[in-house]
């Protein structure tokens, strides 16, 4: 199977080839036409199924066609939320490939350094913004970061989140989401907390497991 059966829209085609992306891997083949419909999602996969493209491509799309129907001004309507720094500029880098060619703003904010360039990003204004917990309470306290326009969240490596000892943070975020979202679950294993989580944020999740 090619790329072509997944009814993407050709900005995100020319990018794939860019890439050098010849076929979607099996992760990507289950988890895009039922994200493009707007489903839930729990995937089971590690780090190198292809995961990311596998989230970012059909978010990419939604937001795109969001933009053309209701010319939407910058707010965050994406958040991505991962356990490391070095995961969410990977994540970023791959959102920012993927979205060549489709004026969305994407941003990365994680701890361990100052937040000016990152504040100053913020008020700039985005749609997408992939986040470390700590830094993003921190951001969402000092109320430079407001959710209530998220229309799709990807929870990433939720058993890296646990654990890094990051669950009660990340439950935190949730509560300030909107109820009526589209979101996304990856875990690479299924510890009872993370079940637990899955049960209460995902909402008749189509399951993967690569
Ligand atoms: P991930 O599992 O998301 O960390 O991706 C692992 C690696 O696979 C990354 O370097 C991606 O650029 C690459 N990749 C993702 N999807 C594809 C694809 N369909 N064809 C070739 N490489 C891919």
């Amino acid at each position: 199977m090619s790329f072509d059966k997944l009814n993407l829209i050709s900005p995100i085609q020319e990018a794939l080839k860019i890439e050098g992306y010849t076929k979607p891997t099996e992760i990507q083949m289950q988890a895009i036409a039922p994200l493009l419909e707007g489903k839930d999602l729990l995937g089971c996969a590690q780090t190198g199924t292809g995961k990311t493209a596998a989230f970012a491509i059909p978010i990419l799309q939604n937001l795109s066609k969001l933009q053309i129907d209701k010319k939407d001004p910058k707010t965050i309507k994406a958040l991505i939320l991962t356990p490391t720094r070095e995961l969410a500029l990977q994540v970023g880098d791959s959102f920012t490939a993927y979205g060549r060619n489709l004026g969305l703003k994407i941003g990365v904010i994680f701890g361990g350094v100052s937040q000016n360039p990152q504040t100053d990003m913020l008020k700039q204004g985005i749609d997408i913004l992939i986040a470390t917990p700590g830094r993003l309470l921190d951001l969402m306290n000092q109320k430079y970061i407001n959710l209530h326009h998220i229309k799709f969240f990807v929870l990433d490596e939720a058993d890296r989140m646990l654990d890094m000892g990051l669950v009660a943070d990340v439950k935190r975020i949730i509560s300030h989401l909107p109820r009526i979202r589209q979101t996304m679950l990856f875990s690479a294993t299924m510890p009872r907390e993370i079940s637990k989580l899955v049960d209460s944020i995902l909402t008749d999740p189509v399951k993967v497991a690569v």
